[in-house]
């Protein structure tokens, strides 16, 4: 740990990773667009076949979960964006930011948007060329909020995949704390929040109002690491136990157990990804990909729309919104019918933590599938970057994609149930700290409904597919 949290006080680190990290996205966009099309059955292929978008979904996103799940936000310590805007908000107008971004909302509403006319409506998650105009479009978002608001508003009230990291990373086995808190008490210089650093590129203070000595939990630390230069650097009184924040180990799922409860703007962002890991995981099989159609398609085929963006909000409205509120409601529909009196507000707000390790689980078992099922692909990879003759030669019956070894596809069962386990194991634990912490050890009872519910759909699904 002391190895690295030396090298965090280095000029070039992570500086050096951003840089490299944002020559590789420039390319990955490039490579993205090379590859245009709308006809459904090729994009099947040509999203394994263009090095850009396998890349981007079946490594680079599997990644930053895990790393998020057991380093911490380690991916916001690398990303280009994070240095774009912040150029921008060093040039631009740095006004004042609004009580609406402040609040989560934009966090939120700009995930919504992700997911219904990102996902549902162009394919994002499957189409290169889209794929790579949605990464446009998070640099532009970037430059807009860069230019508009005071320091890093981006990555801190703007940002969802570092919201969604910062979740994920309640359950790391390190965080960026600091190592004393008398230190901090008694610094004069504060150098670390010091105005005079704010617009700094590399020796910064913090941009994303955090003071170390007051962190408790990963969840907005971008783990830049511009407080540790600057508390190193810009000392008036030098003192041998700075720098003083540090990355250092906290246990796993330290941050989860403190039982944090969520705000609104955050709880509604969770439900909306407890319903889309539910999606992820149930298109990975025929039968549950069927289940997740059928209602959608019962609105849809009797109206007989064929308007693709209408037909993408309704899906999403279904999945996103209606099945996780469903989900969401009926423990607490039952507590209510067995005598418990919590508020509904107060369910959600402390008991959506709760979905957080499945959720957690199911994007791992996620990142684990992908990561796994596409190395068949990379054998034609590095011949044809676009992949568009590749997914031709595949349709044509000239190239032959080999299925996954036995063996692999045995460790990938195990390891698919494990993680989901594991995830409602640790459901089970917070529902049991809530219901002490809340003293509702017997009303709270019916809470246990949240692990036992919502980890079955994952747990049955993985069950029956893999093994039986
Ligand atoms: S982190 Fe460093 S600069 Fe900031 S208050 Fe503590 S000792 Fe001072
Ligand atoms: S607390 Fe330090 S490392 Fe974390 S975001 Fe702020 S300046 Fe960067």
């Amino acid at each position: 740990m002391n190895q690295i949290n030396n090298l965090l006080t280095k000029w070039y680190f992570p500086l050096s990773l951003k840089y490299i990290s944002l020559i590789a996205y420039i390319v990955l966009i490039v490579v993205g667009l090379t590859a245009y099309s709308t006809d459904a059955a090729f994009i099947n292929q040509l999203r394994n076949t263009n090095l850009g978008n396998l890349i981007v979904w079946s490594y680079w996103w599997p990644a930053i979960v895990i790393g998020a799940i057991f380093f911490g936000r380690i991916w916001c310590m690398v990303c280009p964006v994070e240095i774009i805007t912040t150029f921008f908000a060093k040039i631009g107008l740095k006004r004042k930011r609004t009580a609406w971004l402040l609040s989560g909302w934009a966090i939120t509403a700009f995930y919504i948007i992700i997911l219904f006319v990102g996902i549902q409506g162009f394919a994002i998650h499957r189409n290169p060329f889209f794929m790579a105009i949605y990464l446009l479009a998070i640099v532009g978002v970037s430059i807009l909020v860069g230019s508009i608001y005071e320091k890093n508003t981006f990555c801190r009230y703007v940002c969802p995949v570092g919201y969604l990291l910062g979740l994920y990373s309640r359950l790391a086995f390190f965080g960026y704390r600091a190592k004393n808190k008398n230190v901090c008490d008694t610094c004069k210089d504060k150098s670390c929040i010091h105005k005079k650093y704010q617009y700094n590129l590399n020796y910064k203070s913090c941009g994303v109002d955090l003071y170390p000595a007051t962190i408790t939990d990963n969840s907005d630390c971008i783990l830049c690491a511009g407080c540790m230069k600057t508390c190193s650097k810009y000392q008036s009184e030098p003192n041998a136990n700075r720098p003083n924040p540090q990355f250092t180990q906290i246990g796993f799922a330290n941050d989860l157990f403190r039982l944090k409860p969520l705000k609104m703007a955050e709880m509604v962002f969770v439900l909306v990804v407890s319903g889309f890991v539910i999606s992820e995981i149930w298109s990975e099989w025929t039968v549950t990909n069927r289940l997740l159609a059928y209602f959608p398609d019962m609105i849809i085929k009797p109206l007989a729309l064929n308007n693709k963006l209408l037909i993408g909000f309704i899906k999403g409205s279904v999945i996103f919104a209606i099945f996780p509120l469903i989900i969401w409601l009926f423990p607490f529909l039952i507590s209510r019918l067995t005598g418990a009196t919590l508020k509904m507000k107060d369910y959600f707000l402390n008991y959506g933590i709760a979905f957080v390790p499945i959720i957690a689980a199911a994007h791992l078992d996620k990142a684990i599938l992908k990561s796994t099922s596409r190395i068949p692909y990379f054998k034609h990879l590095f011949d044809d970057v676009s992949g568009v003759s590749t997914a031709h030669k595949i349709i044509d019956g000239q190239i032959v994609i080999k299925q996954m070894p036995f063996g692999l596809n045995f460790v990938v069962s195990i390891l698919l149930t494990l993680v989901i386990v594991a995830g409602v194991w640790l459901s089970i634990m917070v529902v049991k700290r809530l219901n002490q912490k809340q003293n509702f050890e017997k009303t709270g009872v019916p809470n246990y409904l949240i692990p036992v519910v919502y980890g079955s759909i994952f747990l049955i699904m993985i069950l029956a597919w893999r093994w039986f």
